[in-house]
């Protein structure tokens, strides 16, 4: 659906100015109320406890009738736009297509009333459900057939189970231009979604560039506020999503999926053009960046594109952080990381990696650059200190995935993968261990045993739902509702790990404190255990200067512009100070190079 907003629309209202209005509530006229005839469509009402606030009514009324209104008695929540429409019935021309186009179905019509007053005022309405004290739909209601929304998605071709479980292809095969075209114009450019994004993307207008296949718009609109476009369009959160005002009765706008549509089609001359565009002439500043996961990626690309030398340092032998080297390559494929930070060096990015920043190094960068930012991200495993855990065969998930990441791309030969494994944990990087171990072990023994094993029970996991069925359709066994007690070792190999009946997670004051069933016990045969219970931060590098800083459960205290509270030369970003996801890492990097560039602006 186009959007047109008229530049003219409130002088437009003036024409209304001097018109005799007519409209009163039938009861005021006749002593016996009389029927409404059958093509009368009535007035509106609207159920306020459905209706979002998205604005989709306003923008579709032909006549201009509809204006969305602030209402600060509604609490703003995501997806929901705390205003409401009302609605001019001096210009209203009873067509019903807001009604017919209603994300919600909140609106409808009434009969109640009848055009006869002298009151201008009377013709200025906000409907609720209960208009003018009546409640009533007997008016004009959209059907099946006059809904103006397609509810249903259009479809992604998936590889099935049988032809990923033993490989590391990309499941999702990405959707063709038709496609692409068809879920874009789904989208109602409400722009409820990019209220949601942690980056604010600008949601609406790349979707409609797609939709009008203008695809120097589409990337120009997606790299105003993230520039891992490739990496966000497989395996961003999408929160966005959950927000969409389509979701309210059918399916989300795909909008992770048209991102990485435009990300792999604009053609590589036009999406080079747009990008180099962006880049402003060179000014005095140079930003040293520590850690080149999304965080100092994004504060790199901004900052260059401000103008300012930025030298990102990465301990790692290759730049990305956990996009890298941690989400495996079923999911995220090396080639769109690729892409992405080629772009960052094209602008003029310089990354060194093999560089792994320490206390001496930092101190050297303070009296060298203008201003250094840090995103080190929690990029070290842990593991539960249970019975057993120090054990060679008990392993943290990232001192696996980022071997299993090099593996996949013929950097080592082998991965140290037992026939029979348990997966601690619930969450995504979970099911990211579990499912990349049933691969390994279908492709070096041609069969799997993994369980996975967590103290929620399958409805209450953390990980996203598809991990959950499409871990289990490659063959991942799951054991859930139970808590490890330890690792029970024999002759110093591990025979399993031992598990309880989980009674409760937390404890009455809502504290993480599980409780077991008594007399519970069963062991979990396996010879090698994956811990995933969250990962860690590595602070040494800060060491000389933390003491200044102030930390909370492990995050670094920041100010609004990303400014190290107590470190006035120190910036820092991504799950160090937020997160963990890659979508807040670009939203707080970007910040952070903008509240950088008021630092330097100053000095
Ligand atoms: C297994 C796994 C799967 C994930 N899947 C998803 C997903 O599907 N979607 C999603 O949105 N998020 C996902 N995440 C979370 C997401 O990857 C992180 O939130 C995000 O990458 C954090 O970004 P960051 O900028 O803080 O840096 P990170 O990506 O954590 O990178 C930090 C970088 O800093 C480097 N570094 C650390 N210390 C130093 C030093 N002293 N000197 C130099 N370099 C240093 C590290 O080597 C690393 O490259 C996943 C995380 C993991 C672990
Ligand atoms: S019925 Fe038609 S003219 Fe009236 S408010 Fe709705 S869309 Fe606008
Ligand atoms: S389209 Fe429906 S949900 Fe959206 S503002 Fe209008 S009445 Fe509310
Ligand atoms: S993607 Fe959904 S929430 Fe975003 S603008 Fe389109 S319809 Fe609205």
């Amino acid at each position: 659906m186009k959007k047109q907003v008229s530049a003219f629309k409130p002088l437009r209202l003036l024409k209304y100015l001097f018109k005799k209005p007519l409209t009163q509530p039938m009861e005021d006229i006749f002593e016996t109320p009389r029927e409404a005839s059958d093509n009368y469509r009535g007035f509106h009402v609207n159920d306020w406890e459905k209706c979002i606030g998205c604005t989709t009514c306003a923008e579709i009324c032909p006549t201009d009738a509809i204006i969305m209104v602030d209402r600060e008695e509604l609490e703003e929540t995501d997806g929901n736009f705390a205003k409401r429409p009302t609605i001019d019935y001096g210009r209203c021309c009873f067509c019903a297509l807001c009604v017919d186009i209603c994300t919600t179905g909140s609106l409808g019509m009434s009969k109640e009333y009848l055009h006869n007053s002298p009151n201008g005022d009377d013709y200025y309405l906000m409907p609720t459900e209960t208009f003018l004290g009546k409640e009533a739909r007997d008016g004009y209601q959209k059907d099946e057939d006059s809904d103006l929304l397609e509810l249903e998605r259009v479809s992604m071709v998936h590889l099935s189970d049988v032809e990923r479980k033993d490989n590391f292809l990309e499941i999702i095969k990405g959707y063709s231009k038709a496609q692409a075209i068809h879920e874009a114009a789904r989208c109602v450019e409400c722009g409820i979604c990019t209220k949601t994004c942690p980056a604010h993307m600008n949601i609406p207008e790349y979707i409609k560039a797609i939709w009008e296949d203008d695809f120097a718009d589409a990337v120009n609109q997606i790299y105003k506020t993230n520039p891992v476009p490739g990496v966000c369009g497989r395996i961003c959160t999408h929160n966005c999503e959950t927000a969409c005002s389509l979701t309210q009765r059918g399916e989300a706008i795909a909008i992770r999926w048209l991102k990485r549509y435009i990300v792999d089609n604009a053609p590589k001359d036009i999406y080079e053009r747009v990008v180099l565009e962006q880049v402003s002439e060179k000014r005095d500043g140079k930003i040293a960046i520590v850690g080149s996961g999304p965080a100092g990626l994004a504060a790199a690309y901004y900052l260059t594109t401000m103008g300012y030398h930025t030298d990102v340092f990465e301990a790692k032998p290759e730049a990305g952080g956990a996009m890298r080297y941690a989400a495996p390559k079923y999911r995220l494929p090396d080639e769109a990381v690729d892409q992405d930070i080629s772009f960052m060096t094209k602008i003029g990015v310089n990354i060194h990696t093999n560089t792994k920043v320490d206390a001496k190094m930092l101190a050297k960068f303070k009296k060298e650059y203008d201003v250094v930012f840090t995103g080190t991200g929690f990029f070290e495993g842990r593991k539960i200190p249970m019975p057993g855990h120090d054990h060679e065969n008990v392993v943290a998930a990232m001192d696996f995935l980022p071997i299993a990441r090099d593996y996949t791309r013929g950097k080592v030969d082998t991965l140290d993968v037992h026939e029979n494994i348990v997966v601690i944990g619930g969450g995504n990087v979970a099911f990211d261990v579990a499912r990349t171990a049933v691969r390994y072990q279908n492709e070096k023994f041609g069969k799997s045993n993994v369980i996975v094993t967590a103290l929620e029970t399958e409805d209450a996991l953390p990980a996203d739902l598809e991990e959950i069925v499409e871990g289990r359709e490659e063959g991942a066994n799951y054991f859930f509702g139970t808590g490890p007690q330890e690792i029970v070792i024999e002759n110093e190999k591990i025979k399993g790990l031992s598990v309880k009946t989980v009674e409760s997670i937390f404890d009455a004051e809502g504290n993480f404190k599980p409780s077991f069933v008594e007399g519970s016990e069963q062991l979990l045969e396996a010879t090698q255990i994956f811990m995933a219970i969250g990962q860690a931060p590595d602070y040494d590098y800060l060491k000389d200067i933390e003491k200044d800083m102030t930390f909370n459960r492990g995050k670094i205290e920041v100010k609004e512009n990303g400014q190290v509270v107590g470190v006035d030369w120190l910036f820092a970003g991504g799950d160090i100070i937020s997160g963990p996801d890659i979508i807040s890492g670009v939203a707080n990097g970007h910040a952070a190079a903008i509240g950088i560039d008021e630092y330097l602006s100053k000095k």
